[in-house]
């Protein structure tokens, strides 16, 4: 017997059967072979068809067990600092190693030298301090411009172009630092921007041109300029036309190597939450029910950005008898998932599946109020569940302190 509800974001559940899902512990993690193959096709084709190179930014996902499966279509991977980029270099040794950190430790950079292949600077103070060593280590260097270009509404906490920004150089810091160092052009290989987040290709394409109105001039002499994140490439209904234009018209203009480096898009609708209801209440008007999982522990950026996860045969308030809000065992009154409507009421013991979950929440998930870290499992093409990593009470403990002998 297979599931009812597998539309996108659900299609990869098509092949996994009730007695697979019964046999998974709750909460757990699902990733989605299947469907990173999918994104990591569809990431391809536009690396094909432009000549760009797309690399996975580690911190949106990085469950390096599956990094197989992205392996054939990834050109390398990107890292936010030493201890991503030590994972990119150790489980995938073959490919590009690119790192951007808002600021560099000079006692970890030695050592960040033996993984990143590619070092970008958030400043020109970060380039002239660290800039000379990695060029002498046969690096390319690169600086993360700011063009004060803002194209998103309503996340200001991502938008690294709101005023007063501390993430990339601005046109009028560059020119001061420039006459304080005028040997300091002279470091850079590359630039990079990053200002999107799950934005469309039209918005690369004002941020583009921002960056061609304020740093043209410094593009011919580059070898590569990074695009950053934030291209929700994988979507349905991307517009892949602008994207690819955008691509062929930069490289072709300025001869550099155009560089992505999404995170979410490789891993988009590739992983799933499964989670138990472990109660259920009615407070007045409100029905509630109490699940095995936690959003603030288990999906942080649910409250953090926040957005509503698609849930499995539920629907928005309305459109199903039924509404129920749900939320987490912990004590934070606010750990809440979001109100769903179900055909029916739920039911103690009942299994709920979320969707896209592979991204943005294995990596950023804790252990507040000692609630367990979900195991991660991975399902195959045939809907073959497997067990990639278990945790228990040490992995709680031992971020806190060190046991007695
Ligand atoms: C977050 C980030 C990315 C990836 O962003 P997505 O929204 O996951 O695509 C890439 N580069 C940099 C510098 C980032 O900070």
């Amino acid at each position: 017997m297979r599931l009812a509800d597998t539309r996108p974001p659900f299609a990869g559940l098509a092949n996994l059967s009730w007695e697979a899902l019964a046999s998974l512990p709750t909460p757990c993690y699902l990733l989605d072979e299947g469907q990173l193959r999918r994104n990591g096709e569809l990431l391809l084709g536009v690396q094909q068809r432009t000549g760009c190179k797309i690399l996975l930014a580690q911190k949106a996902f990085s469950n390096f067990n599956v990094y197989p499966v992205l392996a054939p279509y990834l050109a390398g991977t990107e890292a936010s600092g030493l201890y991503e980029s030590r994972l990119g270099k150790e489980e995938l040794p073959e490919k590009e190693n690119h790192v951007f950190c808002a600021a560099y430790r000079a006692d970890e950079f030695a050592e960040l030298l033996q993984y990143a292949d590619h070092i970008v600077f958030n400043s020109p103070s970060q380039l002239a301090k660290f800039g000379p060593a990695a060029k002498a280590a046969g690096k390319s260097v690169g600086l993360r411009l700011n063009p004060e270009c803002s194209t998103q509404e309503g996340h200001a906490i991502y938008d690294p172009c709101a005023p007063g920004s501390r993430l990339g150089t601005t046109r009028a810091q560059w020119d001061a630092a420039v006459q304080a160092d005028p040997a300091l052009p002279e470091l850079l290989d590359g630039l990079h921007f990053h200002t999107l987040c799950e934005q469309d290709a039209d918005a690369l394409a004002l941020t583009l041109a921002a960056v061609e109105a304020k740093f043209g001039g410094l593009l011919p002499r580059m070898k590569w300029l990074n695009f950053g994140g934030g291209h929700h490439i994988t979507r349905p209904g991307y517009r892949l036309a602008t994207l690819e234009q955008c691509i062929t018209e930069t490289q072709k203009k300025y001869g550099v190597q155009v560089y992505l480096e999404p995170g979410e898009a490789w891993a988009l609708n590739a992983g799933y939450l499964v989670t138990t209801v472990l109660d259920t209440l009615q407070n007045g008007e409100t029905s509630l029910a109490i699940l095995d999982m936690s959003a603030a522990c288990h999906t942080p950026d649910v409250i953090e950005m926040p957005y509503r996860p698609p849930l499995l045969d539920a629907g928005d308030p309305g459109e199903k008898p039924y509404l129920i809000r749900l939320g987490g065992p912990t004590c934070l009154a606010g750990d809440v998932v979001g109100d769903y409507s179900f055909a029916s009421p739920l039911t103690e013991g009942q299994r709920l599946i979320f969707g896209d979950m592979a991204i943005y929440t294995t990596c950023k998930n804790n252990t507040f109020n000692g609630m367990p870290l979900p195991p991660i499992w991975a399902m195959d093409e045939n809907g073959t569940c497997r067990e990639l990593v278990k945790f228990g009470y040490s992995d709680f403990k031992m971020r806190l302190g060190r046991a007695a002998d």
